[in-house]
């Protein structure tokens, strides 16, 4: 079979050359305006050095600049590493020098961070690229193909399990998901996909790959703003977004009483689990929540459920999409239903492997299984319930204790804000659950454990807690565990 493709930019620009590729509050592109500003681009890099198969680090944030970057280096032929502009100036570094980029493209303003690279790597201001753009008569060629094994991007994992790992996602896996995602949403001509998730993380980056593969427009945020979200469902004609759950709940505390219009037809949900309350609020709002699971590793989607099942199944992240398989496995057998085990997903959608981690690589994918480190279940009709992250498992007294399920149900209560669940170990029960709390107000260790005790089995209360100023996240904003039982075993 000859699966080599042509630059894909350059294909939809002939193909459907005034579609409107994408829309930020400053300007409005078609594909064939995109096409030439990427050219240009591309040229002017070229210049600054960046050559095919070259890794190159994008350190920007969201805007018309950081997507031409991005189809500029890869048609290039040069590999695209999206560096999080979170990471502190010690992460940043780690990963550009972990990745052996040979250029880091960035904003001005992320100057600073990067400050320690500037001897070592060659650094090129996007705002500088464009100053010059004029000057461009003619262009270097970059109307090269893609081939589908070709290293298309490299992308950290957000690092909540251990060290992030650099995930190769080639153009394959791009154009697989892509493809997964329009079989199982379905795709109509007036499809647009509201962007305010960050382009560095591949729940930004697939809604890129798939404008430029269905020849869909992105309506662009430079950053989450729930008014800003609402306002573009209703005036720019947006019919899918991508969020997370604190996005989610933003957006509909901000919408009020109002509906969105009846041409909205997808609430894309990642990330982690929606809460029950949440999808009951969409239900009677008539807002249709397709959740998904997914990671870095399958760039983007691997499981969604649709609008039909989410009540019925509440809770779960749905079925595989149609070329994608998942299965459940403990102590090296495949589990019934209803059976918890770790959760394997295949598909060819799925990571070639870790960016120098051979035996990463070898661990995590083995007969084209990739090993999440997610612990979870298929009920009877094979709907997938994702649980935890097999690492943060608590087994008290022989039970299997998901510090997610405390967590959510902590959460619940006026008084707290926020928290996160560890391990303990204990003499009779070999571990049990304890709470970091922030709080809103103050709360007695009675009132917290006697609003589990009415939620949660006994084994699964908390036997004591502890009242912290902030729990520690990620750049990814996601709670770090491992760095909760540190604090503990340090007393
Ligand atoms: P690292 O692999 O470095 O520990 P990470 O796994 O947090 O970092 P990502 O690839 O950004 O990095 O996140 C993917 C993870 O997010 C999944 O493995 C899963 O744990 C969690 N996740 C994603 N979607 C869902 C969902 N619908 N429900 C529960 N968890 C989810
Ligand atoms: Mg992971």
């Amino acid at each position: 079979m000859n699966l080599f493709m042509p630059n894909w930019l350059k294909q939809r620009a002939e193909l459907t050359p005034d579609r409107l590729a994408i829309k930020t509050d400053k300007e409005m592109l078609s594909f064939q305006q995109l096409h030439t500003r990427v050219k240009q681009r591309a040229h002017l890099l070229s210049l600054s050095g960046v050559e095919s198969g070259h890794h190159t680090a994008i350190l920007m944030k969201n805007s018309i600049e950081m997507v031409e970057t991005i189809y500029a280096v890869m048609s290039i032929g040069a590999v695209a590493v999206m560096l999080n502009t979170r990471l502190s100036d010690h992460e940043l570094e780690w990963q550009v020098l972990d990745v052996e980029a040979v250029h880091i493209i960035s904003n001005q303003e992320y100057l600073g961070k990067i400050n320690g690279l500037k001897d070592k790597k060659n650094i090129i201001v996007s705002e500088q690229i464009h100053q010059v753009n004029d000057e461009v008569q003619s262009f270097i060629n970059v109307d090269g193909e893609y081939t589908p094994d070709q290293v298309a991007t490299i992308m950290y994992t957000s690092g909540t399990t251990g060290n992030p790992k650099g995930v190769m996602q080639t153009f394959g896996n791009h154009w697989s998901s892509a493809i997964g995602s329009a079989l199982n949403l379905g795709l109509q001509s007036n499809d647009r996909w509201l962007l305010a998730v960050p382009l560095f993380h591949i729940s930004g980056l697939s809604i890129l790959m798939r404008s430029v593969i269905y020849g869909m427009g992105i309506i662009l945020l430079e950053r989450f703003d729930a008014n800003k979200m609402n306002d573009a469902i209703f005036q720019d004609k947006v019919t899918i977004v991508s969020v997370v759950t604190t996005m989610l709940q933003q957006m509909l505390e901000k919408l009020d009483k109002q509906q969105y219009p009846d041409s909205f037809r997808c609430m894309l949900a990642g990330g982690g689990p929606v809460p029950k309350s949440l999808l009951e609020e969409c239900q009677t709002r008539k807002i249709p929540v397709y959740q998904t699971y997914g990671m870095t590793e399958t760039s983007s989607q691997v499981v969604t459920l649709t609008p039909e099942h989410s009540m019925k199944k509440l809770g779960s992240a749905g079925k595989p999409l149609f070329s994608c398989q998942i299965k459940i496995v403990k102590d090296g057998k495949e589990c019934l239903a209803n059976e918890e085990g770790e959760i394997l997903v295949k598909g060819p959608n799925i990571t070639k492997g870790y960016w120098k981690r051979t035996k990463a690589t070898e661990e995590a994918i083995q007969d084209g299984w990739l090993h999440t480190g997610d612990q979870g279940y298929k009920d009877d009709d094979g709907f997938l319930f994702v649980l935890d992250r097999r690492s943060d498992l608590i087994i008290s007294g022989g039970e299997n204790v998901y510090p997610a399920e405390i967590e959510a149900t902590l959460l619940s209560h006026p008084k707290i804000r926020d928290a996160g669940i560890v391990g303990v170990e204990d003499e009779k029960w070999g571990q049990t659950p304890y709470a970091f709390v922030v709080l809103h107000e103050e709360l007695s260790k009675i009132e917290l454990v006697e609003y589990c005790k009415e939620r949660l089995a006994a084994y699964k209360v908390p036997k004591d807690f502890k009242v912290i100023e902030e729990l520690p996240r990620n750049a990814s904003n996601k709670l770090l565990r491992r760095e909760l039982k540190d604090w503990l075993n340090k007393g």
